[in-house]
């Protein structure tokens, strides 16, 4: 396949008058290779978002999402397609993620839009979750108002979910199974919750963890598994804040 015959094929997504170029790190030919993987599952990031936007977990242009191509090459630096910045996502089409490497550097040359501010995390999640490949941030009301009653000198802490049956769903053996979310300090500095989280991956015990007064971020080995998540995390916060109503 000639360039320009590749440029035609692609010329839906990059919608520009020269052929795109690439950061250093990747070729063309992986910018088409990702991008026929990836339109398909973004449509049901899509759609996964649309529904999340609908029980109000997204509203007035914030959360994020993204999705890590899987790829064999073991060179290939980590790249992924993040939500640009600022948009509603209630209204979500898959060409408005932006294709991305590390240190939230887009990989095509001519990109004019900037990735989601939160892109430091999701490549944090990437990195230390090798199966992950759908992340979901939402800036869940429940999550937002559980947080905020902890003292915030006591963060990062582990706040223990009701061991109740959807708990399973999260990964434990059984409803008896006491598991903990991890809590962390909210902050603007992206480096500085990077830096927090450091030390935390290997004692997670679930897949996600909450931002202090700002919202929940959990992924999956795919679209599917990712939203999952998000349900039974909002289901245990629902108990959570029942819990506190009757306390
Ligand atoms: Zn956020």
């Amino acid at each position: 396949m000639n360039r320009l015959t590749l440029y035609y094929a692609i010329e839906s997504f990059f919608t520009m008058m020269s052929l795109p170029t690439t950061a250093p790190s990747f070729t063309l030919e992986q910018a088409l290779a990702h991008w026929k993987t990836a339109k398909d599952e973004l449509a049901t990031v899509c759609q996964h978002a649309k529904g999340f936007y609908n029980q109000g977990w997204l509203m007035g242009t914030s959360g994020n999402l993204s999705y890590k191509v899987a790829t064999t090459d073991t060179n290939e630096p980590l790249s992924f397609y993040v939500t640009a910045s600022g948009l509603d996502k209630g209204n979500l089409s898959p060409a408005d993620f932006i294709w991305t490497t590390t240190n939230a550097t887009p990989c095509l040359a001519e990109e004019t839009r900037k990735p989601s501010a939160e892109c430091l995390l999701h490549e944090a999640i990437y990195t230390h979750v090798p199966s992950a490949t759908v992340v979901y941030h939402i800036h869940s009301p429940l999550w937002t108002f559980i947080s905020s009653q902890l003292p915030t000198e006591s963060l990062p802490l582990g706040l223990g979910l009701p061991a109740i049956e959807m708990v399973k769903g999260l990964g434990a053996g059984s409803h008896t199974e006491q598991l903990s979310v991890l809590v962390l300090p909210n902050s603007q500095a992206m480096p500085e919750l990077v830096a927090l989280l450091a030390p935390q991956w290997e004692q997670l015990q679930v897949s996600g963890f909450v931002l202090q007064g700002h919202g929940l971020y959990t992924w999956g080995g795919s679209a599917f598994e990712a939203k999952r998540h998000v349900e039974i995390f909002e289901f245990l916060a629902n108990q959570l804040y029942f819990q506190q109503l009757t306390n």
